[in-house]
């Protein structure tokens, strides 16, 4: 599990008490794992993965990171910031057309080449392989990670963040869940394997936004092997499915959620991961009396701009005096 690392983060981020929104619901304590907070790039959790893979480029004396995503992912634009802080450059295959995102725009301004492919995300991984074996071919040193830096060395990121909170974890009793949205699986299988290296048997109840449960599931558990060095507990482990309407559409219910966060707490969801796990939350431990904790994985940027085309659309009421 230890790789070398490249500082990017904020590290340790806070555990903090959300006693409103728990009285809220009428449920025992919840905490919430700051990992909004973690400060570069507002990248949220893609800030931990990125200090591995960043670190293990370095070491391996890589001079061009090659990665990718949709136009909408976090990833893309952190991994563009960290290559160029770290004096890399960094090339990324940008699946569905390269049209103007907040994401895409940050990439480019960091210095990345972007590379936009045709079809759907799923063929992101191979088209990033391929440039990078052209990129070796002209004499560069690349490193190609795929989508969502979801490898061992990335989820090797997520288990120091698992260390971090089962030091910080103030309750006499473990939590009944770690509630954490899941996308390609990464930051979730660094959690198994983290908080197996401590001892904690803590339930992980895993919110998959874009992968159906069954998948995702073996994923995450090859991954959590592979980062640990030894099988996880499968038991410990429950992935819901949460892709509703479509990935990056919150439902009805999982706005209400954030709003209910947002409201209690002054706290910012996204509507691709943050809204759907609130939901999940809401629904499986809303009347638990049981500790519990929330992890908060960051999607500020797309938070912000929902949340106010949702009160343009939803709530700004004309107030005459
Ligand atoms: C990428 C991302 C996730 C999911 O992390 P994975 O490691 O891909 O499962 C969750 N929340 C936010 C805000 C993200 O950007």
């Amino acid at each position: 599990m230890t790789s070398a690392r490249f500082p990017l983060a904020v590290l340790p981020t806070p555990l903090t008490r959300l006693d409103r929104l728990a009285a809220a619901l009428g449920r025992g304590p919840l905490w919430a794992k700051r990992d909004d907070l973690t400060g570069f790039g507002v990248a949220g959790n893609k800030a931990r993965a990125l200090e591995h893979l960043v670190g293990d480029a370095l070491a391996r004396g890589a001079d061009v990171l090659v990665t990718g995503g949709g136009p909408d992912s976090n990833f893309v634009a952190a991994a563009a910031l960290a290559a160029a802080v770290a004096g890399m450059d960094c090339e990324l295959v940008v699946a569905g057309g390269a049209h103007r995102t907040t994401n895409l725009a940050l990439a480019a301004d960091a210095g990345a080449v972007l590379h936009p492919l045709d079809g759907p995300r799923e063929g992101i991984d191979a088209a990033v392989e391929r440039l990078a074996a052209g990129l070796a071919r002209e004499g560069r040193r690349p490193l190609a990670v795929p989508r969502g830096g979801s490898t061992r060395v990335g989820a090797a990121g997520f288990a120091a963040a698992a260390a971090e909170v089962v030091a910080q974890w103030p309750e006499p009793q473990p939590p009944a869940s770690v509630v954490i949205p899941v996308g390609s699986g990464g930051s979730v299988a660094g959690l198994l394997a983290g908080l197996a290296a401590a001892g904690a048997d803590w339930p992980v109840l895993g919110v998959s936004v874009s992968r159906p449960p069954d998948e995702i599931t073996a994923t995450v558990l090859d991954l959590a092997a592979a980062t640990a060095g030894a099988p996880p507990r499968a038991d410990l482990l429950t992935i819901v499915d949460a892709r509703g309407p479509g990935f990056g559409v919150a439902s009805p219910a999982d706005r209400a959620a954030a709003a209910l966060v947002r409201r209690t707490e002054g706290l910012l969801l996204d509507d691709t991961y943050g809204a759907e796990a609130a939901a999940v939350l809401v629904e499986h431990l809303g009347t638990d009396p049981r500790p519990a904790l929330f992890w908060l994985t960051g999607g500020i940027p797309s938070a912000l701009a929902h949340a106010g085309e949702q009160a343009h659309d939803e709530e700004i009421r004309e107030r005459t005096p």
